[in-house]
């Protein structure tokens, strides 16, 4: 099986585990829609096959999010039995934080090496705004958790015109103080609401507004980020460009939604229904994968602004 698929150029999965979300982040979701915990939720042993095969097939890391992951009833066993397969792969989740306080041992204990929690603001009315819930302190408790029992934990957030982009060095200053890396995401406009193209700031406009000397690390670690130092800060600091800098080139990524389809970009819109393939034949779809990591298109996450309109919205394929 090595040998069939040796030129892959995937080794990070990301794993969609359900559609539904305990928030309703503005940005996040087709226009209009205000989708609860309801949800399409994908099948345990579906995933833990489609999991087993990619790492068969090299894949070095893998990242589970959703909609919103801590939402998913086998989250800690899909993390326990991912675990099984080997120490040698990283296992990521991507969380908005809130069931955090709860949840951060028993994930780290089935195996998990690092949290990226997202944290669009530091203003209780605006977190409100933003995520539809009062529950900025819930949050921030589950990310002081996650920091006592979880290897790596990170903050992410979007920087959006007009609502965060005047709170930058503040969620900095926050991050700091809890010891904790951030990086900034760009937004990326939601092609259905041409009103959000108007909130897409780019990283280094955001970057050049912050009081800061931020030098660019020497090494920069693998990934989407680039990351910088400052003498003021303990923390690392990234930004994460995907709009006016692509990463697109180096991208080794590949995406199955909670209905399982397997996505090569978020961009693309083309996919592969994974999980029919493999129920006639776990290693059928081998070819159809190669196919479709071959095509992948390397629009640039620029292909935001002009991408086709039957595209995944990012709750259901995790952003
Ligand atoms: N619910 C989890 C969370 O919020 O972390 C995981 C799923 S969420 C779709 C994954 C990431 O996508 C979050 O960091 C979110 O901020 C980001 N995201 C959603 N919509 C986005 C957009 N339009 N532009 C940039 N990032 C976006
Ligand atoms: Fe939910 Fe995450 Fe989307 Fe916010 S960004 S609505 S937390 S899936």
């Amino acid at each position: 099986m090595a040998d069939k698929i040796k030129n892959l150029k995937v080794k990070y999965l990301r794993v969609s585990l359900l559609n539904g979300c305990n928030f309703n982040c503005f940005y996040c979701r087709p226009s209009g829609v205000r989708q609860m915990a309801s949800a399409n939720k994908g099948e345990f042993e579906k995933f833990q096959m489609a999991i087993d095969l990619f790492y068969k097939i090299g894949i070095k890391k893998i990242r589970f999010t959703g909609g919103e992951p801590t939402l998913y009833g086998q989250l800690v066993d899909l993390i326990t039995s991912t675990r099984m397969l080997g120490d040698d792969l990283h296992i990521g989740l991507t969380t908005n934080g809130l069931l955090l306080d709860k949840l951060a041992p028993q994930l780290a204990g089935a195996g998990l090496n690092s949290v990226n929690i997202s944290l669009d603001t530091i203003n209780e009315n605006k977190f409100k705004k933003v995520t539809g819930l009062d529950r900025f302190n819930q949050v921030l408790a589950g990310i002081i958790r996650a920091e006592k029992h979880i290897q790596t934990v990170k903050l992410n957030c979007v920087s959006i015109k007009g609502i965060n982009d005047d709170e930058t060095a503040g969620m900095i200053d926050f991050a700091n103080q809890l010891g904790v890396d951030i990086r900034f995401i760009e937004y990326m406009p939601n092609i259905n609401n041409p009103d959000d193209r108007n909130r897409y700031i780019s990283g280094d406009d955001i970057r050049a507004s912050l009081p800061y000397r931020l030098r660019p690390m020497a090494k920069q670690p693998t990934g989407a980020a680039r990351y910088f130092r400052s003498s003021d800060l303990k923390i690392r600091v990234g930004f994460i460009n995907s709009v006016s800098h692509p990463f697109c080139d180096s991208c080794d990524r590949i995406r199955l939604s909670s209905d399982g389809r397997l996505y090569g970009c978020l961009f693309s819109g083309e996919s592969i229904d994974l999980f029919s393939l493999m129920e006639a034949d776990a290693q059928k779809p081998l070819d159809q994968i190669r196919q479709l990591v071959g095509r992948k298109k390397y629009l640039g996450c620029a292909g935001a602004l002009e991408a086709p309109d039957n595209l995944p919205s990012f709750i259901n394929l995790g952003g």
